[in-house]
């Protein structure tokens, strides 16, 4: 029987609605609009067509954006003096600066001059720490929407082996911490290039989560029947976008799936704005 489709897009649609009702109690609330500044330098163009999707989900759900537009020759000085400024401006309560930044700049330097109280993405080390120790102040929003997507449709994790394929610092190694904390409570296994035999790790996974930038990388016979698939991976192709996973092929064996586009990604979108409207809170009062 082909898996159970985890549909992102309308999960992501509900949770803009309930988000656009929290906004509006906000506003009421405080007379202030959560406000989020993204900062973009150069001019790439996928970039831009990021950027400009944050700023169009802002809108719907009531939330504030501002856009700073960097040129590609900025200097690592200008950018961190305009994310100083940032810093201070009591109307901004997120800060974002979309990646990658041109390569005279520090990406690591820029991250941390964040103040981790607007850090929406968690990429700041303090909010990396707080999430390593099971007391987060901001969730990542790749790995956030993972986990969300597995909670909502009911998909427990609880005792579950999961296998997460792929060490990055803003998806795998965050969601394998988060799934392995207590209340998740799962076995992780986080694999990576250099994993021995990953067929047969993969194979083990109750829950498989794949995050490497290969396009349909992850074929049925890497699969245990019934699993759940997270396909994370957004690949660019002749075919248009695909994922990590062979969907067709692996739909056939799974319990369930998240297609791409339409899984992961809409998710992740809509968990910066839930940054936004949390670090207007913790800003602008005692929440
Ligand atoms: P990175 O390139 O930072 O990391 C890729 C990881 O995959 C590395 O840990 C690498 O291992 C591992 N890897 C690469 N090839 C293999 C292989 N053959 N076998 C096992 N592991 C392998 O990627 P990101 O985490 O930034 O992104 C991964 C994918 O997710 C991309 O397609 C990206 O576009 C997509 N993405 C999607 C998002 C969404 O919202 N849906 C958000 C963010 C990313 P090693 O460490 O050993 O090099």
């Amino acid at each position: 029987m082909p898996a159970n489709i985890l549909d992102g897009k309308s999960l992501a649609r509900q949770i803009r609605s309930e988000l656009r009702e929290e906004v509006i109690d906000f506003i009421e609330n405080n007379v202030t609009i959560p406000t989020l500044a993204a900062v973009l330098v150069g001019d790439d163009p996928a970039s831009e067509v990021y950027v400009r999707n944050k700023r169009r989900d802002c809108e719907e759900v009531g939330i504030g954006s501002q856009l700073h537009k960097l040129p590609a020759e900025t200097t690592q000085e200008e950018l961190l003096a305009l994310i100083g400024k940032l810093n201070k401006d009591d109307a901004v309560h997120g800060i974002l600066v979309q990646l990658p930044v041109p390569e005279q700049i520090d990406t690591d330097r820029v991250l941390e001059a964040i103040s981790p109280a607007k850090d929406v993405d968690a990429f700041h080390p303090q909010n990396v720490g707080r999430l390593v120790q099971n007391r987060p102040v901001y969730l990542p929003c790749t790995p956030h929407g993972c986990v969300q997507l597995l909670k909502r449709n009911n998909i427990e994790t609880s005792g579950k082996h999961v296998v997460v394929v792929g060490r990055s610092d803003i998806v795998g190694k965050p969601l394998s911490v988060m799934l392995a904390q207590r209340g998740a409570d799962a076995t992780v296994t986080l694999c990576h290039s250099r994993t021995a035999d990953l067929p047969s790790v993969t194979r083990l996974a109750d829950i498989l989560v794949v995050a490497i930038g290969r396009p349909n990388f992850i074929t049925a016979d890497m699969v245990k029947p019934g699993a759940t698939v997270i396909d994370v991976g957004i690949n660019r192709t002749d075919d248009g976008l695909v994922g990590d996973v062979d969907f067709a092929a692996v739909s056939e064996v799974a319990g369930h799936i998240t297609p791409v586009p339409g899984g992961v990604g809409p998710l992740t979108r809509v968990m910066l704005l839930v940054n936004t409207l949390n670090a207007a809170r913790r800003l602008v009062t005692s929440y």
